[in-house]
């Protein structure tokens, strides 16, 4: 595979785990410069990406750059020379380094030995009522594996702890977080942090060469494994048979097991039942998404680690504008405070991040809407359209004119003809209902997510 085309791949499988905007906004003018057996020289535009890619995506990179390219194990970075170098860009260099450069040395490196990265804690990972019960297991896990020496049969309450969400929401930090806090209260346990993609080429290399067994009795030597995005090893059958048997045997011997993953165990496809039922049968626990004061609180944190003040329209900004994924949450953050510093001017600031925030809705079809609403409350779009003033039928079609209204902007008559020549003032009536309901209700407020995503996704 020539350079082009393997980071082509690489940035592709990305998208898996990072979203369109943050692709957009670290990733462009990227390319690879250098291939040299297993270390990867990124060509990047400044400091400042660099910084970024060093801290927040090199695990990602790596193991997307595995799937391609096995033998990969480091990246190094090159900061491309001929970009502009008017004065923004040295100040953003500048500022950049006075930003990063005091956590980089902790930041940067991961644990040779255990895999975990030191920059994930309990102390800097916000509790919410989005993240509460997962939070609360992490604790309890460090709490127990204090205690359990003392007790070394007893059965250990959450294995595997199976943590799961949409990305960007938590999961690596909290795992790694659970890893570090054990380290850091007893120094003897065996913690080994891994994520699965990685797992997964280290089984096929270990068969290559013919090291398979010696690999599982490492595996097995661990008093806490963590694997990081198990679902990557849906239809890897060779990686379940091997998982399957430390999971066991770790288990029997009073190990911890914690893994996370984008789904619950029951959407992962093309695993093993034996395995599923393995994962479902400890606990399962899911990290939502923050509401808007629990980002905000998230943002004032990491503000309070940089030691910097902002605005804070900004951050209302940034915090009303991004709302499902704490990455991007940071990332917009971070663009921000250089941002500000160039510009001093809060609109200015605003302005430029209108492009990074803004996800252009996909258009939405009216009908498609109808269809979901019909399928979600189990009525027939006869029903929905029809003159009924059944309670059953009138519910339904009141969520299907709110849907239009909020999903596709049109205007009131028109969503009264495509809801069955209905007035215009019984759909302004149905909306505004529906928007105060929206803000209140909680059951309602979950039932809209649910059509949305399927309008979105499906
Ligand atoms: P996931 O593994 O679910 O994709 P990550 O753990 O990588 O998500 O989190 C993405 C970014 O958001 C990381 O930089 C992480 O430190 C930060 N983050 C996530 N959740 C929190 C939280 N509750 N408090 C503070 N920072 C968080
Ligand atoms: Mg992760």
């Amino acid at each position: 595979m020539d350079n082009t085309l393997l980071w082509q791949s690489v940035l592709s499988s990305l998208q898996q785990k990072v979203s369109k905007p943050n692709i957009v906004t670290w990733f462009s003018n990227t390319s690879i410069k250098k291939k040299r057996e297993g270390e990867i020289l990124l060509s990047v535009p400044n400091i400042f990406v660099r910084e970024w890619l060093q801290n927040k995506f090199e695990g990602d990179l790596l193991s997307s750059f595995r799937q391609f390219s096995p033998e990969v194990n480091k990246i190094k970075y090159f900061i491309a020379r001929n970009q502009p170098s008017n004065n923004k860009t040295a100040n953003k260099q500048q500022m950049s380094m006075g930003l990063d450069l005091s956590q980089a040395k902790i930041e940067f490196h991961q644990n040779k030995i255990s895999g975990l990265n030191p920059r994930y804690n309990f102390q800097n990972f916000i509790v919410g009522d989005f993240n509460q019960l997962a939070a609360a297991c992490a604790n309890s896990i460090v709490k127990n594996s204090k205690s359990q020496s003392a007790n070394k049969t007893g059965e250990l309450l959450y294995n595997p702890f199976f943590v799961y969400s949409k990305v960007g929401l938590g999961k690596t930090h909290l795992i790694e977080a659970i890893g570090n806090e054990i380290i850091k209260a007893r120094q003897k346990k065996k913690v080994k942090y891994i994520p699965c993609p990685n797992f997964t080429s280290q089984i096929v290399s270990a068969i290559r060469n013919q090291s398979i067994e010696k690999v599982i009795e490492i595996y097995k030597s661990f008093d806490v494994l963590i694997v990081d995005d198990i679902e990557f090893i849906a239809g890897k059958e060779k990686t379940q048979e091997v998982f399957f048997r430390v999971f066991n045997d770790l288990v029997e011997n009073g190990g911890q097991i914690i893994l996370s993953s984008d789904r619950p165990p029951r959407a992962i496809e093309k695993i093993e039942e034996r395995i599923r039922s393995r994962f479902e049968g400890g606990m399962v626990v899911d990290i939502s998404l923050p509401e808007f004061e629990e980002r905000l609180a998230i943002l004032e944190q990491k503000l309070e680690e940089k030691n910097i003040i902002l605005p804070k329209e900004i951050l209302e900004f940034i915090v009303r504008n991004i709302k499902k994924n704490i990455r991007e949450l940071e990332g917009a953050l971070i663009k921000s405070i250089v941002l500000f510093e160039e510009e001093k001017s809060v609109d200015g600031v605003k302005k430029a991040l209108k492009d990074i925030i803004e996800e252009p809705k996909k258009r939405i079809s009216p009908e498609k809407i109808i269809e979901k609403v019909c399928d979600f409350y189990d009525v027939s779009k006869k029903e929905i359209l029809s003159k009924s003033r059944k309670k059953e039928f009138v519910f339904p079609r009141q969520v299907t004119m709110y849907l239009l209204r909020e999903e596709t902007g049109l205007s009131l008559p028109s969503i009264g003809v495509k809801i069955g020549n209905k007035d215009h003032t019984t759909v302004g009536y149905a909306c505004s209902k529906l928007e105060e309901k929206s803000k209140k209700d909680g059951e309602f407020i979950k039932d809209l997510e649910v059509i949305k995503e399927r309008i979105y996704n499906n």
